[in-house]
């Protein structure tokens, strides 16, 4: 199909009408297929916010089958605008990355290796270290007879995979001991 310079401005409307690029003979049969093969064809769309710390970027999830098929940051929301820090934008690996690890593995001291445990164990084995710990460090008067009730040889430090619940958590268990020394990696 030939078309002139005055062809082509009276088809696209010179920017009023808008460009029909199936009168210009473009077929929309690629379109389509490369459309059909998206992960998140006929996914649902479910608004949720990232857990990682306050700011609490809106991120677009879509769930195909039951299950979570792809996460982006939402462009609608005036905070985040569709983008998403390095944390937010690896939410899917939350769920799909295989080398997630699902049990807890423990490394004895001065070995190479880790070995798998069960929750019991290792769960039994940190408050044994903890109250150990704490029974040799914990002060409750400083040297003028004031009541100070702190734990100063125990230092906790959140992963950068825990969310704003989980910290919370973890904050008010640790200063129920008395830990002053502690932070999480979304503050540093
Ligand atoms: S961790 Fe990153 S993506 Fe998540 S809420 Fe905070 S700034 Fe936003």
């Amino acid at each position: 199909m030939d078309y002139n310079r005055r062809d082509f401005l009276k088809i696209s409307g010179a920017g009023v009408a808008g460009l029909s690029l199936i009168q210009l003979g473009c077929s929309m049969k690629q379109v389509k297929g490369y459309s059909a093969g998206l992960k998140i064809d006929g996914a649902k769309e479910v608004l949720s916010i990232c857990p990682f710390c306050s700011v609490s970027c809106h991120i677009i999830a879509h769930v195909k089958d039951g299950r979570l098929v792809s996460t982006e940051g939402d462009p609608d929301y005036p905070i985040n605008q569709g983008a998403l820090c390095a944390k937010g934008a690896a939410m899917l690996s939350l769920t799909r990355n295989p080398h997630r690890v699902t049990k807890p593995l423990y490394r004895a001291p001065y070995s190479d290796k880790w070995e798998e445990k069960s929750w019991d164990w290792v769960l039994d084995r940190i408050a044994d270290r903890v109250k150990k710990t704490r029974d040799k460090g914990f002060t409750a008067t400083n040297a003028n007879g004031q009541r100070v009730n702190r734990l100063e040889n125990l230092f906790t430090l959140g992963t950068s995979h825990m969310d704003n619940e989980e910290c919370a958590l973890v904050h008010q268990a640790v200063r129920a001991l008395g830990v002053v020394h502690l932070d999480h990696q979304a503050r540093i």
